[in-house]
């Protein structure tokens, strides 16, 4: 049996999405949120994906299994099992049968052996398609950069113009970008691609193609950038100076993003074999059990402003090992020796 095996998936954004950096400030919003370093397109990084499925995971265990004990004392899988696990009474259980700490890994505990860095791994989710504002309507942007992460390779989309089902007179504004309008041979392989993702029809319809220079200027510059002021808990009134902006992943976001599962049968937890889970399809069985408190809880900050839902559309196999690969290779995959990590709030 093979080492492990890559699961594609796609979701689209429900709500804006903000995954911040920490505070950065850049220009003129307060809470910036994390790029990719070489491309400047906003991305999720990996480890923020493994810290939320991680939470949601162990409460789906949790809610199947609320009594769970582990060598005859209350263990619950939430929260115990979710988090950072520093903390000694409630810190992760670290056994071979639990799906969470197997899938997850476990931080080394006072005194106990080294960690385990777990058997799911994460790409970043990257934007694969991005809705832009139009005279008419909106059209979900991508790039051939972007479309190699679902493994299509597109070629010819190289001059300053929006690439649709074919050519135009009139040019097509893509926010505050006027771009004259160029026809795209390959249009519809890539809308048969998006459909065999789940991708819904309403966005494969409205793509526009551009250079990938262009899609980092077009996503930076339509991103949702929303102030707010903060509330003082004890009064309840708005804190003085306390107006900040903050800028997100619009609604109508399409991520994707890779979930790398090794087999389990190749490691072993202390000196005991791994039996939460018995091969790369049953970890990703396990990870997927995030989707739905994805859908419903979401993903990154601002949470009680009603942001962050993600919805997974996709959460198969890849149909085959090239597009695998081709994906991986644009993608930094989080490497096995990454400690399992907690999301950050904000
Ligand atoms: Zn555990």
């Amino acid at each position: 049996m093979s080492g492990y095996k890559k699961f594609l998936q796609i979701g689209v954004a429900l709500d804006p999405i903000h995954v911040g950096t920490g505070g950065a400030r850049i220009g003129r919003v307060d809470l910036t949120i994390v790029r990719d370093p070489v491309t400047q397109v906003p991305k999720i990084p990996g480890s923020s994906l493994a810290g939320v499925y991680r939470t949601y995971v162990a409460m789906a265990e949790h809610e199947r299994n609320p009594n769970r004990q582990v060598n005859g004392r209350p263990k619950p899988f939430y929260p115990d099992c979710a988090g950072l696990g520093l903390d000694e009474q409630r810190g992760h259980c670290r056994q071979p049968d639990c799906p969470v700490c197997t899938v997850f890994g476990f931080a080394r505990g006072a005194g106990q052996e080294g960690g385990f860095a777990g058997l799911a791994a994460f790409t970043d989710a990257h934007v694969l398609l991005f809705p832009v504002p139009t005279r008419q309507g909106p059209m979900w942007v991508t790039s051939p950069m972007a479309l190699q992460l679902i493994g299509l390779e597109v070629t010819g989309v190289d001059r300053n113009a929006a690439y649709l089902e074919s050519d135009a007179q009139n040019p097509l504004n893509l926010g505050w970008l006027l771009l004259p309008v160029k026809g795209c041979a390959q249009m519809t392989e890539i809308k048969e691609r998006l459909e065999e993702l789940s991708v819904p029809d309403y966005i494969y319809d409205r793509l526009a193609l551009v250079p990938d220079r262009l899609f980092a200027h077009i996503v930076n510059s339509n991103l949702e950038v929303r102030t707010s002021v903060s509330i003082n808990p004890e009064t309840g009134a708005a804190e003085d100076k306390a107006l900040f902006s903050y800028e997100a992943l619009p609604r109508g976001t399409v991520l994707v993003w890779e979930i790398i599962a090794k087999n389990p049968a190749h490691f072993r937890i202390g000196s005991q074999p791994i039996t939460a889970v018995s091969n790369p399809d049953d970890v990703h069985e396990k990870a997927k059990q995030a989707h739905s408190y994805l859908e419903h809880l979401g993903i990154g900050g601002m949470g009680t402003r009603g942001m962050g839902r993600l919805k997974v559309l996709y959460e198969n196999s890849p149909r085959d090992e090239t597009s695998v690969e081709s994906a991986a290779a644009t993608s930094s995959a989080a490497s096995e020796a990454d400690p399992p990590e907690e999301e950050s709030d904000e």
